[in-house]
């Protein structure tokens, strides 16, 4: 039996949590109150429960949500989440996180999020290719690539959104070449963009590179530790070890292993392929929860889900920057830990975008049917990741505005622009 790393605290709504940011900077930039109402509810809320055949034949039944926040500035925008611990709550979060996400960027694209509740490791491939297609031809057309697109999350990946886009396409009819736009996050065969795999991840370095610049540190050498070792978290230390810095702990949802001479992200990616966690990987050794915050390290990346980063946590750790790749991973009451210790924090809005701007890639690749390298897409993301770095960073400085304020505000102040112009109608 293995014992599953718990927080150090138990976690509060997530719903709330999002409010409380949202109400922070929202007063730090005295945001018109019309519009601070309207975005403290999502527009929409689907709830779908629908049933599906196991392999041996008996049928369960699924609950399924779609949450559609804000499409004041494009298409309703955002990830779908298959795990057991998904909730209405939860999903509010993330879909209007997505939205002051697209915002920051000026992505015209608004906020969704989405789920289904179960735990995708106990089911077969056939099974989950079912549970998939009949949630999407539930949807219907509440999604579309014009209305509302979804892409990979915890628990789901490119085959998951090829599913997802050959459902849709079978259900609009004629008009189905045109779709491809429904969902992002495809396989390359079937649609996708090249580098949307990674983007997470290397957006997340840029930022990271970027800081390093500013305070004109050589990341060469330098010890990081990612908690979370799935797509976000595993293209994060294999794109961060280019740099000469050096992974000396990780940890999934089964446990956490430490080697301060270094781990090889590329190897252990490769155990955790065929073995499904980075337990037992043989170039490390195992250690408890409370040992990896406390390792000595010059860089945090959280990658698995949110609230794990509580005041505890925040007590423990040693490093010197907390790149948000998880959505929400730190808890208010721990920022205000990590901001009186020195420590700074790259906002999740801004950290893991990479993947909501290669997505636009993707969408734009899809709807004028072309096809761009590898290299065009890496070059567009690093210029718009440091590009809006760096507007952040300006912002903060010019009105004593923390990291994650900074960024809502530059989103929320596009928002009320386009509120003020288009007025609210009827
Ligand atoms: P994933 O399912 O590929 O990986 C999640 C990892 O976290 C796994 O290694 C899992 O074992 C680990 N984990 C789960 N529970 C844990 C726990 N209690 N303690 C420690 N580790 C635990 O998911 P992902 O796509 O890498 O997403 C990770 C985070 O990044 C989520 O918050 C997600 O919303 C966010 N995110 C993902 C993307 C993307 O493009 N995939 C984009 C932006 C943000």
């Amino acid at each position: 039996m293995v014992a599953i790393p718990k927080p150090l605290a138990e976690k509060p709504n997530l719903h709330e949590i999002a409010r409380r940011q949202l109400d922070r900077a929202a007063k730090a930039i005295a945001l018109d109150p019309d519009v601070h109402t309207i975005l403290s509810q999502p527009k929409n809320e689907l709830i779908i429960n629908f049933p599906v055949r196991m392999d041996d034949g008996r049928y369960l039944m699924f609950k399924g949500y779609r949450i559609q926040h804000s499409n004041i500035l494009g298409p309703f925008k955002g990830g779908m989440r298959y795990h057991e611990e998904v909730s209405l709550d939860e999903v509010k979060a993330l879909a209007a996180w997505m939205t002051y996400k697209t915002a920051l960027h000026n992505i015209p694209f608004g906020g969704a999020k989405g789920g289904v509740k179960f735990n995708p490791r106990q089911h077969s491939k056939g099974e989950l290719e079912r549970i998939t297609r009949r949630f999407t031809h539930a949807l219907g057309t509440n999604i579309g690539p014009e209305w509302d697109i979804p892409a990979p999350d915890v628990g789901t990946n490119a085959q998951t959104m090829v599913w997802m886009m050959d459902t849709y396409m079978n259900v609009v009819g004629t008009e189905r070449q045109s779709v491809r736009g429904v969902v992002t996050g495809k396989t390359v065969a079937s649609g996708g963009s090249h580098g949307r795999e990674t983007a997470t991840g290397q957006g997340i370095v840029h930022c990271i590179t970027e800081w390093a610049r500013e305070r004109r540190l050589d990341l060469d050498g330098r010890a990081f530790l990612v908690q979370g070792f799935g797509n976000v978290g595993s293209h994060t230390a294999r794109i961060l070890a280019k740099t000469g810095a050096t992974l000396v702990a990780t940890g999934d949802y089964k446990g956490y292993i430490a080697n301060p001479e270094g781990i090889n992200p590329h190897k252990l990616a490769e155990h955790v392929s065929n073995t499904g966690s980075v337990l037992e990987y043989r170039g490390a050794r195992p250690i408890s929860r409370e040992e990896f915050f406390a390792m000595d390290a010059d860089i945090f990346v959280p990658a698995a889900l949110e609230l794990e980063l509580g005041v505890e946590e925040a007590k423990l750790l040693k490093c010197r920057l907390v790149a948000e790749g998880a959505n929400g991973p730190t808890y208010p009451e721990a920022e205000e830990v990590l901001e009186e210790r020195g420590i700074d924090v790259i906002p999740d809005i801004l950290a893991n975008s990479g993947g909501v701007i290669v997505s636009y890639y993707e969408w734009l690749q899809n709807k004028r049917s072309e096809r761009w390298d590898l290299e065009e897409v890496e070059s567009r993301l690093e210029h718009r990741m440091k590009t809006t770095f760096q507007q952040m960073r300006e912002l903060s400085a010019e009105r004593k505005f923390d990291l994650r304020t900074a960024a809502y505000a530059i989103g929320l102040e596009r928002m009320q622009k386009c509120y003020r112009e288009r007025g609210i109608f009827p």
